[in-house]
């Protein structure tokens, strides 16, 4: 009870240092994508330097980086469809356009 150990205790310092870079699903470029999570304002924002798509959502402590990364992931895929379904019922065409589906494959963490 109440012995300490004085031995030096390897205090693991994280030198890995999460990602907050990612690859732009619009414009393909690579690490031009940058993460800001605002913890005081629960807010997490998601832009490309590039191209400036950007993206909004609420986070909690829990929320990383790549966590936002795939919910603006999601989120693009959702509006990729929902655009995909409003030219197919207007314009009856062969559309095999998958643009998003290079930048899910490289989500599987
Ligand atoms: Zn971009």
């Amino acid at each position: 009870m109440g012995k300490r150990k004085s031995a030096k205790q390897a205090v693991k310092k994280s030198e890995y240092k999460l990602p907050t870079e990612f690859d732009c699903p619009f414009c393909n470029f690579q690490k031009c994508v940058e993460v800001l999570l605002e913890r005081k304002k629960k807010l997490g924002t998601i832009g490309c330097r590039v191209c400036a798509h950007s993206y909004n959502a609420p986070i909690n402590h829990l929320t990383e980086p790549a966590d936002l990364y795939c919910l603006w992931i999601d989120e693009c895929e959702r509006v990729n469809e929902e655009e995909a379904s409003r030219i197919l019922s207007t314009k009856k065409s062969t559309l095999k356009d998958s643009r998003a589906k290079s930048a899910k494959s490289e989500l599987t963490t």
